[in-house]
């Protein structure tokens, strides 16, 4: 089998995402691997494609029994043999587990990082064939990593004492290079394909309102998408029981999440959740890490959270499925200040000393401002959010409240020729920044330095602001009018467009921010809308789903995705081979659930022919 095979036939995808390809050639070829892809962009196809093809058994080092528990399902669905070991076992079946794995039964186990010393374990790997390790939410081994967890630095020795050594693969969302360098110098790399995919996950709306009162906001919000599940984040337990009893009360159905409840009541609610028993959970950031609900259709965070890789990580629950889903952040000032409060009262942990104290509690007031920009900015959120973590993005995406309000298609034709004159008249050999400051008219030191106010273009654009002209030559650049040479300081020079621009007087448009009015147009257009037969079909099949569901006790999208649904009511699929031309139908889901399915499909087309 190729690992096209294995991703059509026990996934049911076709094509691979950006980044799952390169990382699964080079854990078949021996090779340790450190990727950081966003939440939501697909880790675990990158070491269970792997798992399928190798000789003997992945182990996959996971830090939460509830995710361990979701994934195992979900594989097991599929039709791959895999199970996990963790406290939620009772003794007797972790025994029995661990007969099974040395049976060989199962081709990947999921184990929690304190199990990896304990002597069933030990005794166990030492049998039996390891090909591969794979570390999930790497950053857990690097206190610079929001959760710490001292147990993930025991992997290294455990790896070195098997009787070889498998491949290791290390997986996070976490992008900071202190994290990274931490992961790959903790985990005992060797030579390691380091990646980090794209982090714009382009099914997520994004917006930020400020609501002058919350509860409503919120309450429109939850409503406008009716029989739609949902994360409504807030930052305190106090907001999470006020937030949640409101929406009851409003007729809303939903559930709470957070670290003072009795762990019963906690896991009961988490079910209800993921089972589709209520629409909507209200939660703290402790609810989250570890839920692989695909079909979140949307994450409101009633406060602003503390920083913006807690805020996309939380963000990125919603739309896993890859289906259009909403990130909506209520924000108000008085959020602001409560973090700020909460970063100044946080006990630095024992293991820290003073001084390291400090720069953490620094680090985290800026990254509290850059947060706080992102809330107040009128430009594109996702280029913000891309922008962040060190990935370039264009300034417009027409699939965020701010592109889709603010912005407004304007002519730049005469202004990008007055640059380009600009740009050759000084000889092609300055920088963005000091050529806006010329059309400007701006004074500096560089400026006369290199007598720059004798250009015939100084102060041409004198009615822009510097960061207009620096919108419109980015803009330029993006078009290969202008291009940016590489190394330590970029210079602007002409691109291969130039000339066409140059001697041209026609119209240039650009998209732009503007201060008022709404544009309408987006750049990904919703899935492609259902009709309402279509819409019918697509409702009866989500029945049949959850009737599934309940039958077989595991969470409906475990069985297929809103996605997978949405294709098959618009594909009409007729018979298996077509059917498995939907995305998200493998084989061994076909086999176990086609027929009902299809079933479902043709008894409606008869029905839509009388
Ligand atoms: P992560 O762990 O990175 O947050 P997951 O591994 O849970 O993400 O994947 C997110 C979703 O994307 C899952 O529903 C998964 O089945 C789906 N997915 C992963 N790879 C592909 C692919 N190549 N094509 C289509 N869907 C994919
Ligand atoms: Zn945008």
């Amino acid at each position: 089998m190729t690992k096209q095979d294995v991703l059509k036939q026990y996934f049911g995808y076709d094509t691979f995402r950006g980044g799952q390809e390169e990382i699964i050639d080079a854990l078949l070829a021996g090779r340790d691997v450190l990727a950081v892809m966003p939440t939501g962009a697909g880790k675990s196809v990158c070491y269970q494609v792997p798992a399928l093809l190798l000789p003997g058994i992945t182990l996959v080092v996971s830090p939460l029994v509830s995710l361990m528990r979701d994934q195992v399902t979900q594989l097991v669905q599929m039709g791959v043999p895999a199970a996990y070991l963790n406290s939620s076992l009772t003794y007797r079946q972790y025994l029995l587990a661990l007969d099974r794995a040395r049976e060989g039964r199962y081709k990947i186990i999921y184990v929690a990082p304190e199990r990896l010393d304990t002597e069933g374990f030990q005794s166990f790997v030492r049998s039996a064939q390891i090909s591969m390790v794979a570390v999930d939410e790497a950053h857990c081994i690097s206190q610079w990593g929001q959760d710490f967890r001292p147990a993930y630095l025991n992997i290294p020795d455990f790896v070195d004492r098997l009787p070889q050594r498998p491949v290791v693969g290390a997986f996070t969302a976490t992008a900071t290079s202190e994290v990274r360098e931490d992961i790959q110098r903790l985990l005992e790399l060797e030579a390691p394909l380091s990646i980090t995919t794209g982090f714009d996950r382009d099914n997520l709306y994004l917006e930020v309102c400020r609501p002058s009162v919350k509860r409503v906001e919120l309450l429109a919000r939850v409503r406008e998408r009716p029989g739609e599940c949902g994360i409504v984040y807030c930052s305190t337990r106090k907001n999470v029981e006020e937030v949640c009893q409101f929406l009851q009360s409003s007729g809303i159905s939903a559930t709470r999440y957070h670290a003072g409840l009795e762990p019963e009541e906690r896991q009961q609610n988490q079910e209800d959740f993921l089972f589709d028993r209520v629409q909507v959970m209200v939660a703290t950031n402790a609810f989250g890490m570890g839920i692989d609900k695909s079909d979140v259709r949307f994450v409101i965070h009633y406060n602003m959270p503390k920083d913006l890789e807690s805020y996309y990580q939380e963000a990125g629950r919603a739309g896993r499925d890859g289906a259009e889903a909403r990130c909506i952040l209520l924000y108000s000032g008085q959020d602001v200040r409560t973090a700020q409060f909460l970063i100044s009262q946080s006990e630095p942990s024992e293991q820290l000393d003073p001084e390291t104290a400090r720069q953490l509690q620094e680090r985290d007031l800026g990254r509290l401002k850059q947060m706080t920009f992102y809330c107040c900015t009128r430009r594109c959120l996702r280029q913000y959010i891309l922008n962040y973590f060190g990935q370039s993005a264009p300034d417009y995406c027409g699939a965020c409240y701010n592109c889709l309000h603010n912005f407004q298609e304007i002519d730049v034709g005469e202004d990008a020729r007055a640059i380009l004159r600009c740009v050759a008249e000084t000889g092609q050999r300055f920088g963005a920044g000091l050529i806006a400051a010329v059309l400007c008219g701006g004074e500096n030191e560089k400026i006369r330095r290199y007598r720059l106010e004798r250009e015939r273009t100084y102060g041409a654009l004198a009615a822009l602001s510097q960061r207009e002209v620096q919108d419109r030559i980015r803009f330029l650049v993006d078009e290969h009018i202008l291009e940016l040479t590489d190394g330590q300081y970029p210079v602007l020079r002409c691109g291969e467009r130039a000339e066409d621009v140059a001697y041209s007087d026609g119209p240039l448009m650009m998209k732009a921010v503007r201060e008022e009015r709404p544009a309408a147009d987006r750049r990904r257009a919703e899935d492609s809308p259902l009709t309402e037969r279509q819409q019918a079909l697509f409702q009866r099949l989500r029945e049949e789903r959850a009737h599934l569901a309940r039958l077989r006790g595991v969470p409906a999208f475990v069985i297929f995705s809103d996605k997978t649904l949405r294709e098959m009511a618009a594909a009409q699929p007729r018979d298996l081979r077509q059917l498995q031309n939907v995305g998200g139908v493998g084989s061994f889901k076909a086999e176990q659930y086609g027929a009902q399915f299809l079933e479902i499909i043709s008894d409606f087309q008869e029905t839509a022919a009388i």
